[in-house]
């Protein structure tokens, strides 16, 4: 008899000796600030729902002394030499890396994902965002063709989503920064402790005020911001709805906008493919970070010749995945981000059973009592034109679909509104070649999945967006 064993697993849960403050404030040309409204909210841990500190939410005085702050420090930061820049920036990347362990365990607390995501894979790209950003301060004449003067834009209002907080505002900051702009950043309502400790590191590194302002708040905060007269771009990560809305109050106005947003990404298996690591590559793109990723790979489509051994395999490897405490350096998938998030997963799954497929759900950890939790889910069955084909449900949920011939995965995978990004598993590198090119996707892995570096640009097609983030590319956003 072949009969598994089973374990039950001691807990190995990192230590949560970081301090939080009870309360803060908004951080403003350079000092922490209440305020000018008073009002505030709470940010919780979604593993528990225990409240974790009470933030301030900017108002409109607080979003107008917070640009105009940012429009001082431009006098000056825009002239400052490029060596001086990156001499900032280059500090910045080395204290994110002292003060690594304490980001990690921040981000984990505050925004649900497992410590081991934040501590080997967020926070190292932050630092990697920094250095790469520090060492193009006195490159820039070379950054974009036939621009041989760049200079920065002024200031720049830039808001962004909960799924990757501090990865999010350094993809932000340091392009901005190395290019000689001020920033107002808007950090997601519900994960904003890590901007906020990276304000502190900031005063540490002794960047001139005014040069990055950080203001708390919600939805509310985010439009005042981007709609500000004061501002002279606008760069966004979110929704697509969101997006749209931003799109259109910045259309007419002198303000350049780049827009980071939504997806449904296609991953596709050839039967050639090598199977082992193209499940791991499944589970890469669908449940890392709980599947609440831009550019997860949320529609699978295998060749049909290999579609039941794929899914069978698929559900072994789905059953070993660890649901629970993301500050157990054991745990795959932590928690949801919010009630709110949370909602919306489990409604789409209701409507992926409504619509007539089969879900597959990972039975393996017994799920805690408290906190916003979902099991690693996918579904089987899928008819191309189910709401689970073709909406962005940013959770841990996945749709399977089949296919017969390379035309017939090419055309299926580009029948979608979105086009952030996709995967190709193959073992013919001629075939990799010529359906990546004939894929309408901003980046393209092959024979591997979310796998991100601060050089490669980073951006969709369609309603994934406008622009691109990281490497040369994403320079040219903020420069005239
Ligand atoms: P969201 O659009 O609701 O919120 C994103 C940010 O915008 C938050 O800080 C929010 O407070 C702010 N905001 C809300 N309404 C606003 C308004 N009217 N004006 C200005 N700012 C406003 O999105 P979310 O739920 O926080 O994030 C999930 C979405 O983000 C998903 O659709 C995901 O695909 C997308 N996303 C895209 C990328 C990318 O690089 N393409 C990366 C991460 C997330
Ligand atoms: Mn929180």
């Amino acid at each position: 008899m072949n009969k598994e064993a089973t374990w039950e697993y001691a807990p190995a849960p990192e230590t949560t000796s970081v301090s939080i403050d009870d309360r803060y404030g908004l951080f403003i040309d350079g000092k922490f600030v209440a305020s000018r409204g008073r009002t505030r909210f709470d940010t919780i841990n979604p593993s528990n729902e225990k409240t974790i500190s009470s933030l301030a939410e900017a108002g409109k005085a607080d979003v107008d002394a917070a640009v105009a702050a940012a429009r001082t420090a431009f006098r000056k930061w825009s002239r400052t030499s490029p060596l001086t820049r990156a001499k900032y920036l280059y500090r910045i990347a080395r204290r994110i890396q002292e003060r690594a362990r304490e980001l990690a365990i921040l981000e984990t607390i505050d925004g649900g994902k497992p410590i081991k995501e934040s501590r080997d894979v967020d926070i190292p790209l932050v630092a990697q965002h920094f250095f790469h950003h520090a060492g193009w301060c006195d490159k820039l004449r070379w950054a974009v063709p036939g621009n041989t003067d760049p200079r920065p834009i002024g200031v720049c209002a830039q808001v962004i989503p909960w799924n990757f907080p501090l990865l999010m505002a350094a993809w932000k900051l340091a392009p901005a920064l190395a290019c000689g702009n001020t920033v107002v950043l808007k950090p997601a309502e519900t994960t904003s402790l890590t901007a906020l400790r990276l304000a502190e590191i900031l005063e540490e590194c002794e960047l001139p005020q005014g040069v990055v302002n950080i203001v708390t708040g919600a939805g509310e905060t985010g439009r005042r911001l981007v709609e500000h007269k004061g501002v002279d771009k606008v760069a966004f990560t979110g929704s697509t709805e969101v997006g749209k809305r931003i799109a259109l109050a910045c259309a007419g106005t002198r303000k350049r906008v780049t827009l980071e947003l939504g997806g449904k990404s296609p991953n596709i298996i050839f039967a050639d493919a090598a199977i082992d690591q193209a499940i791991e590559g499944v589970v890469a793109g669908i449940w890392f970070n709980q599947g609440h990723v831009c550019c997860a790979g949320s529609r699978l489509f295998v060749e049909e010749s290999i579609h039941d051994t794929f899914v069978r395999r698929l559900e072994h490897r789905m059953s070993k995945l660890r649901v629970g405490d993301p500050l157990d350096k054991n745990t795959d998938v932590g928690a949801i981000n919010s009630r709110e998030q949370l909602d919306r997963i489990n409604h789409y799954m209701q409507c992926g059973v409504e619509e007539g497929a089969t879900i597959n759900q990972s039975n393996g950890s017994k799920m805690p009592s408290s906190g916003f939790w979902c099991r690693p889910t996918f579904f089987t069955g899928v008819q191309p034109t189910a709401r689970i084909a073709r909406e962005e449900i940013f959770g841990p949920v996945l749709s399977v679909m089949t296919f017969r011939t390379p035309e017939e995965a090419i055309e299926r995978a580009n029948d979608s509104p979105y086009g952030l990004s996709a995967g190709v598993w193959t073992d013919k590198g001629s075939k990799v070649f010529d359906i990546a090119a004939r894929l309408k996707a901003g980046i393209v892995w092959c024979n591997t999945y979310n796998k991100f570096d601060a050089s490669s640009p980073f951006g969709g097609f369609k309603e994934s967006g406008w622009g691109r983030e990281g490497g040369r590319h994403g320079l040219a956003a903020y420069l005239t």
